[in-house]
């Protein structure tokens, strides 16, 4: 551990405040994951461009009943100020699967991972939907707000999900309370998302690759199931080409496009992900440096 924190202590002194730039010229948006305020800190202190995912359903987690829409603006408004105007991009709530809350009162299933999970829950669960968008349109205000929504499948979720955006937006100013522009994306996680992603990016701004996900239903082996560890394998050409494939569509589409699972973090595959044409990776607050580093050495 001591290894450890002297030479993040040295990748600090190089490269704090230093460009995520390779050799040639490109350069790479490198952004935090965070699932709460108490991670704000080292996100700054590694120096992340902005946060490229921050899994707000940590704040409906552990606790007894739904959070509220002052209690969730509150947290999204000291977010966005203490980020000073760098993107934070705020997944809706993506429970079910591994995440269960008692309180929503989700039925038992056989299959929680293929289930009824995520914006799966959302639409159909408008109330609960509504209270998180109109929180997040809320604190727009104090800063870069983007949204982006989990385990899409389909163009027909999407148009659904800007109907009832627009609905928030609309009761939000004929209330009279001020909203700044929010940048809309979704997680491409499935594989279902990859295959009609060039028809996806056209009604969004931005892709999200979720490779935990995407590498758990593309191999289809249990990201959690410890005895399938040694064959969930993230570099699966099957999972490389499904990213490759986003990629090149996205962009097509008019779409910028990230990763914020776990892959994006290694440094073994920084060249590959910058070689396709990644725009944006983000990763825990302590992998930004050495990331950074990767970066600069292509
Ligand atoms: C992913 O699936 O890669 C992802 C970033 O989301 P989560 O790990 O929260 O499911
Ligand atoms: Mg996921």
């Amino acid at each position: 551990k001591q290894k450890r924190d002297e030479e993040q202590k040295k990748l600090l002194q190089e490269l704090k405040g230093k460009e995520n730039i390779t050799l040639d010229g490109t350069k790479i948006n490198v952004f935090a994951n965070i699932s709460g305020i108490d991670n704000i800190g080292a996100v700054l202190l590694n120096d992340a461009g902005g946060i490229g995912l921050f899994r707000s359903e940590f704040l409906y987690l552990g606790r007894e009943d739904y959070p509220s829409e002052e209690e969730q603006f509150e947290i999204y408004k000291e977010v966005l100020s203490r980020m000073e105007g760098k993107k934070v991009i705020i997944r809706t709530l993506d429970i079910g699967a591994d995440k269960q809350v008692d309180y929503f009162k989700l039925p038992k299933e056989e299959n929680p991972a293929m289930g009824y999970r995520a914006i799966r829950i959302c639409l159909d669960r408008i109330d609960v939907f509504k209270t998180q968008l109109r929180a997040i349109y809320r604190a727009s205000v104090y800063g870069t707000a983007a949204i982006m929504f989990p385990m899409i499948i389909s163009v027909k979720e999407i148009l659904r999900i800007k109907e009832i955006v627009e609905e928030v937006k609309a009761e939000l100013t004929a209330a009279g309370i001020e909203i700044a522009p929010v940048e809309l994306g979704i997680m491409v996680e499935t594989p279902a998302a990859v295959m009609i992603s060039e028809e996806l990016a056209k009604e969004v701004s931005f892709f999200s690759i979720g490779t935990n996900d995407l590498t758990q239903y593309t191999l289809a082996i249990d990201r959690q199931n410890q005895s399938l560890d040694t064959i969930y394998d993230s570099h699966h050409p099957a999972v490389l080409r499904m990213i490759r494939m986003t990629i090149e569509n996205g962009h097509k589409g008019g779409a910028w496009v990230g990763i914020c699972g776990e892959l994006g973090a290694d440094t073994t595959l920084t060249k590959t992900f910058v070689d396709m044409g990644i725009d944006e990776l983000s990763v825990s607050p302590t992998y930004v440096l050495g990331l950074r580093k990767a970066i600069r050495e292509i």
